[in-house]
């Protein structure tokens, strides 16, 4: 037979997913000797049978009963009775803890007859009736299902009758009125009765915490905490005891820790005369705890002692609620507590020192979102009536600065030390160096991976987008938002944490740990007192990781910082960048040239700009591998809009002037190389491969960019990346070139230069026959963006908008997989590829280079893959060293 019923003295903390968090921790605190009134806990199990079928286990009902048996005898009073009666409270609780999120129901057990043996003398009459009154609201709202806030509107019509500030100053007869108005509001509501049988309403309860798993709120906040629907809550039985009995007596939250900045030292708050619910709820104001010290030394000591036992016990920061009955400590809650960022590196770092966990659990302790919050500056604000629009948190932060709406206008200004936000619709390529420019970017449409939210992210910029209650009108050059019009210039500040926007310059707190990450540690090793948890952790991570991180770059300064943030090395410096700005007019001459020799000299013009940038990222990268990835996206990007084109060129007929032979020319090639789906068409190797001259002219600047390293004495590492590969035969045609100019240059130049080919893996395809691409690859570097889009046929930059939400609402995924590695599919593409690649060619090298490399909860997924290593932005470097220390410990 199934055991649905556990008592408080045969379970324990390693039990949490049958008893549920609460429960299980009241299992230990009885078994460590705490005073913890008496109870059980009825399963999680029993919860799912409810939940899908709709009745609790047949055998609950007398697995509860024989347990309130034996709860019954222990106390020497029985439920109900009607001298000093046993009252019970009901408590959900689930293996994660979701506070405030489900139901609790004190003081079963009061009926017309109990309420009196309760009250026993007349010194207790008061505190009897408005015990009763409790029982009749709670459970009439969160059992019986009334309206809360009708029992709230009665109350205050009692009060007002009575010309009394709250209720605390009603007296007996008062209440008794207040328990016989609530009574008869269920009766109208529900047309039941509130059950006088106590039996009865422990049944009830207990059916009504199961069915609180389903509760709106409850499933929102699993929602946004990726807390699986299907764990179910367990339901604690316990004896009441009562805070709420006059001045020796009060309830109280504490932390063992500050849990908002992790300093050590006990912290928390005490409401004497009072039940745990009023300190919580916030009701009334609570006192300090330390005040509990001069009102009731002796309790405070105890306390005291209990939070050192927990805390040595649990080997970490525990939060506690407890209640004193006349004088007399007991313990209701502990776990183990939530905490911010900040305090997690503290108390982690902080507990290695004091021996209570090792500096390898320490790393368990934190992690990189946390660390991605400290590297953010901050609002010293949240909320409030300034907002004046909101949209999704994409990339967080805080920034301040004036309104532009185009990319010149963001140069110009910045140019001339003005800080900027630029607004946009959305972005695309060609706003990037306004958003270089920027301190923030918001748009009005795109989510978490639109353009402006991905750039932003990797450029470590604020960000706020989807913003659409905002209208942003480009051209009129103003922006309106909650019915203001907020011109060019105008100074707004962008919270890219909390996700909203507010009109001026509200002040900030600079981030020390970003401070450390940019300037480096210094020779001797100090650092600053703020950062020196940071710092500690940050060592560890290194000392207990596998994979190496390196960053995508593709300038030198980017490449520089990245260094500085640790990055060993580039794991993709894309080639696109450097054919935008001046550039486009080599681009467009090469792809309008009407011979080869016309084209040969476009790329010629090419070729010194490309050597000079690989010469400054293999200079800043000196030593370590640079992985270049030959030119991937399909060329009309470098080419004028379509529709632009055709307008200027119809113009200028109608306005009979003669034709611009350069507009008619390019809007015919424009016309020419239209794509219907350019993603999946001429781009990556397939460009390589079609247009003579392109990746030969990459080739060779990047070679001659090594000659060049190695002759000035450095150690330049380059690696020659070929993207979308989907045929081995397209990585041998590529490869054959890539040898035969490498052979030249070394010729030329006299200098022996050598550079690993390989390719990236981003295509089920490539994925599914890794084992001959292998063959014909030094190296693979995983693309999981494309990989992603490839595999799930989603088109990123049109699913996110159109139905990610609706997706993620309706459970399909948890969160998005452009976000973290879908394991399951993309991540089982990854795992062939690892294994077909690696039995192919022993020593390939692989590494994964999609936004995915610096995603904290994807790098686990990197590590137990078996990849050498990740590569991501520089800003998203420490993340990925942290999360792959913590993935090998
Ligand atoms: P939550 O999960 O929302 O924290 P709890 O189960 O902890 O809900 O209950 C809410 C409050 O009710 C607690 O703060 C506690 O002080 C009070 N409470 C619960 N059980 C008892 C009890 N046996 N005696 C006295 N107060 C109790
Ligand atoms: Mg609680
Ligand atoms: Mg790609």
């Amino acid at each position: 037979m199934t055991d649905y019923v556990y008592d408080f003295a045969h379970g324990g903390r390693a039990m949490a997913d049958l008893l549920g968090n609460k429960g299980a921790n009241l299992a230990e605190m009885t078994r460590l000797g705490l005073p913890v009134p008496s109870g059980f806990t009825i399963t999680t199990e029993a919860c799912r049978v409810f939940l899908s079928t709709g009745r609790p286990p047949p055998e609950l009902e007398r697995q509860v009963a024989d347990h309130l048996s034996a709860l019954e005898r222990a106390a020497g009073k029985r439920l109900g009775q009607a001298d000093d009666p046993l009252l019970l409270s009901v408590r959900s609780g689930a293996r994660v803890s979701m506070p405030g999120m489900m139901e609790t129901v004190l003081d079963i057990g009061l009926n017309d007859y109990s309420v009196l043996g309760l009250a026993k003398t007349s010194e207790r009459e008061r505190f009897a009736w408005d015990s009763y009154r409790r029982l009749v609201q709670m459970f009439g709202s969160t059992v019986m299902g009334v309206d809360g806030s009708l029992f709230e509107e009665t109350l205050t019509r009692i009060e007002d009758q009575h010309h009394v500030p709250d209720d605390s100053r009603l007296d007996v007869c008062d209440l008794i009125r207040t328990v016989e108005s609530f009574k008869d509001l269920i009766g109208e509501r529900t047309g039941r009765d509130f059950p006088q049988a106590p039996a009865e309403q422990l049944r009830q309860a207990v059916l009504a915490v199961f069915a609180s798993w389903n509760g709106e709120r409850a499933r929102l906040y699993r929602r946004r905490e990726r807390i699986p629907d299907d764990l179910g809550t367990a339901v604690t039985v316990q004896t009441m005891v009562f805070g709420n009995l006059g001045r020796d007596s009060g309830s109280g939250v504490a932390f063992t820790r500050d849990p908002a900045t992790g300093r050590r030292g006990i912290y928390g708050d005490y409401l004497p005369s009072a039940q745990g619910e009023d300190v919580v709820s916030g009701v009334r104001n609570a006192v300090p705890l330390q005040e509990l010290g001069a009102l009731d030394p002796a309790s405070f000591g105890q306390l005291q002692e209990y939070m050192d036992r927990l805390e040595s016990h649990y080997r970490d920061l525990c939060d506690i609620e407890f209640t004193i009955e006349r004088g007399r400590l007991w313990m209701l809650q502990t776990r183990v507590g939530k905490r911010t960022a900040q305090a997690a590196f503290t108390i982690a770092s902080d507990m290695a020192d004091e021996g209570l966990i090792t500096n390898r659990q320490a790393l368990t302790r934190v992690n990189g979102e946390q660390l991605t919050h400290l590297m953010f500056p901050r609002f010293a604000v949240t909320g409030g009536a300034d907002v004046i629009a909101r949209g999704v948190p994409a990339s967080p932060g805080a920034a301040v600065g004036a309104v532009v709406f185009d990319s010149a206008e963001a140069v110009r200004r910045a140019d001339a030390g003005e800080k900027v936000v630029l607004v946009r619709n959305e972005t695309t390529a060609e706003d990037l160096s306004g958003m270089i420019a920027a301190q923030a970017v918001l748009t009005s449409h795109g989510g978490k991976t639109s353009h402006a939210a991905v750039v932003a992210r990797g450029m470590g910029k604020v960000c706020v987008c989807g913003a659409e209650d905002m209208i942003v009108d480009a051209r009129a050059r103003c922006l309106v938002a909650d019915g203001l019009t907020v011109g060019e210039g105008s100074v707004v500040s962008v919270d890219g944490t909390e996700g909203v926007v507010r009109l001026g310059a509200v002040p900030l707190v600079e981030s020390d740990v970003m401070h450390y990450f940019d300037s480096g540690v210094p020779a001797d090793g100090t650092v600053r007192d703020s950062v020196r948890h940071v710092h500690r952790l940050m060592l560890e991570a290194d000392a207990a990781r596998h994979l190496e991180v390196r960053a995508n770059a593709d300038t030198p300064q980017d490449a520089a910082r990245a260094r500085r943030f640790g990055a060993e090395g580039i794991g993709l410096c894309r080639t696109e960048h450097m054919f935008l700005g001046d550039r486009r007019r080599f681009v467009e001459a090469m792809i309008l040239a009407e011979g080869d020799a016309e084209r040969s000299a476009a790329l010629a013009a090419l070729l010194p700009l490309q050597r000079a940038d690989f010469t400054g990222i293999l200079e800043a990268m000196d030593g370590l591998p640079v992985t270049i990835r030959l030119l991937d996206p399909p060329l009309h990007e470098f080419l004028p809009d379509r529709t632009d084109l055709a307008v200027r060129v119809a113009r200028r007929e109608a306005s009979g002037a003669p034709p611009d032979a350069r507009d008619t020319a390019l809007l015919a090639a424009v016309t020419r190389m239209h794509e219907e789906n350019p993603m999946l068409g001429l781009r990556g190797v397939r460009l390589g491969l079609v247009v003579p001259g392109l990746f030969a002219m990459q080739v060779r600047a990047i070679a001659e960019a090594v000659a060049e390293r190695e002759r000035a004495g450095g150690t330049p590492r380059a690696e020659i990346m070929v993207p979308l590969v989907d045929a081995v035969e397209e990585l041998r045609l590529v490869r054959d070139e890539v040898e035969r100019v490498v052979e030249a240059v070394s010729t030329e130049t006299g200098v022996e230069v050598s550079c690993p080919i390989g390719t990236m893996i981003e295509l089920p395809r490539a994925a599914l026959t890794a084992g001959s691409i292998a063959q014909e690859a030094d190296f693979f570097s995983f693309g999981t963006n494309d990989l992603t889009q490839t595999t799930w046929g989603f088109s990123r930059d049109d699913v996110e908008a159109a139905f990610f939400s609706a997706y993620l609402e309706q459970g399909v995924f948890q969160a998005s997989p452009f976000e973290t590695i879908d394991r399951e599919g993309v991540g089982r593409l990854v795992r062939i590829a690892v294994a077909e690649g690696r039995a192919a060619h022993p020593g390939l090298e692989l590494g994964v280079c999609g936004e995915h490399g610096g995603d904290p909860a994807s790098v686990g997924f990197f590590h137990e893959a078996g990849l050498d290593y990740v590569s991501c932005s520089p800003f998203r470097v420490p993340v990925a060293r942290l999360e792959a220390g913590r993935a090998a410990v």
